[in-house]
């Protein structure tokens, strides 16, 4: 898709042509420039020429197909990879990239390893979204949510992040409200306080992974830089001010964070807070070894007899390597 001259062509157009536009990229998800007949043909051509809305995508499909992965190919040949969970009774949730690749080079994530190419742009983190959304209309189906929870940190591209935002809300583009989209960060805290100031109520979710310090700093090298103190209070002033509810998650590592003392630790760390935590079990990446159900169960447990209100992750797409931490790229 070659959307970057789109504000070439339409210079001189009117406000509604250019609706009529979007609309026809962002909420009705054409493919081709014919369709849109309420354009005039000599508009459609020129569009045809220098916008093309091909998508270049390798659609992988988990055994249940309740998990969809597209790996996209851009213009300049990088690849980048997103991933459509189908909840049941028909909800959709796409978990979208910002970058290639990604620079904070946590241990137990297969992104991380990879280090950073370069940032996507708004176009490219929308596109993602339109591939999927094309594809669901097929089946009369939509995105409900949306999640930026795949390679890269939101925070760190935060104007185009922000951007797509505003496309994915927009009633029209996708139409996809601001409380059913999430960014994740491993804890940006400057990012953090401008999102508090953002007008939408987007969600917030932060990768702790650590109850204290020492275990997160030797799985996040994020956490040498900011200490978990530093990171709360970061946190508490988010929640001042927009009074929305915080998700901490947390991966379980044998072994590593999933001890007893450590869900104890938690449990302090964020009592009493407007938080909850979504507990993930580590997906193999090769370094670490994944909790037990015994010890997840335990963990969890810990928590909700301290009065913490906690949730597990469903793990979808382990087989197409589209679970959480295991998107690299590798084009097939
Ligand atoms: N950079 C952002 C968003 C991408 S990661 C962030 O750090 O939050 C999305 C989620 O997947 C994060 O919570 C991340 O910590 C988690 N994750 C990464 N690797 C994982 C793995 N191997 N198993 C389970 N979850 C993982």
């Amino acid at each position: 898709m070659e959307l970057t001259n789109l504000d070439k062509i339409l210079v001189g157009e009117s406000k509604f042509r250019k609706t009529q536009v979007e609309k026809a990229i962002y909420h009705d998800f054409t493919h081709d420039w014919d369709k849109v007949k309420e354009l005039p043909k000599e508009l459609r051509s020129k569009l045809n020429k220098h916008c093309s809305l091909d998508i270049n995508a390798t659609l992988f499909s988990s055994k249940d197909n309740l998990t969809n992965k597209a790996l996209i190919v851009l213009k300049d040949n990088n690849a980048v990879e997103t991933v459509l969970m189908r909840h049941s009774g028909g909800r959709n949730t796409l978990c979208v990239s910002c970058m290639i690749g990604c620079p904070m080079n946590c241990a137990f994530c297969a992104t991380g390893v990879l280090g950073l190419t370069r940032e996507l742009t708004t176009d490219e983190i929308i596109v993602q979204a339109i591939y999927f959304a094309r594809l669901l209309k097929k089946e009369k189906q939509r995105i409900n949510s949306v999640v930026f929870m795949g390679m890269g940190e939101p925070l760190l591209n935060y104007e185009n992040v922000m951007a797509a935002i505003r496309l994915l809300q927009s009633p029209n583009g996708f139409n996809i409200g601001a409380r059913h989209i999430s960014i994740s960060t491993c804890g940006i805290l400057d990012g953090i306080k401008k999102i508090s100031n953002e007008d939408l109520p987007l969600n917030l979710a932060i990768s702790l992974h650590g109850s204290n310090d020492e275990v997160r700093r030797s799985l996040m090298p994020i956490a040498k830089g900011y200490t978990i103190a530093k990171l709360m209070q970061a946190v508490d002033e988010y929640i001042k001010k927009t009074n929305r509810k915080v998700m901490f998650e947390y991966l379980l590592i044998s072994g590593v964070n999933d001890k007893n003392e450590h869900a104890l630790e938690l449990s302090k760390l964020i009592k009493n807070k407007l938080t909850f935590v979504n507990l993930i079990r580590y997906n193999p990446t090769g370094k670490f070894t994944p909790s037990s159900t015994k010890q997840m169960k335990k963990f969890k447990d810990i928590l909700k007899n301290n009065g913490i209100p906690v949730t597990t992750r469903y793990r979808f797409g382990l087989d197409i390597n589209g679970a959480c931490g295991q998107l690299a790229s590798i084009k097939k």
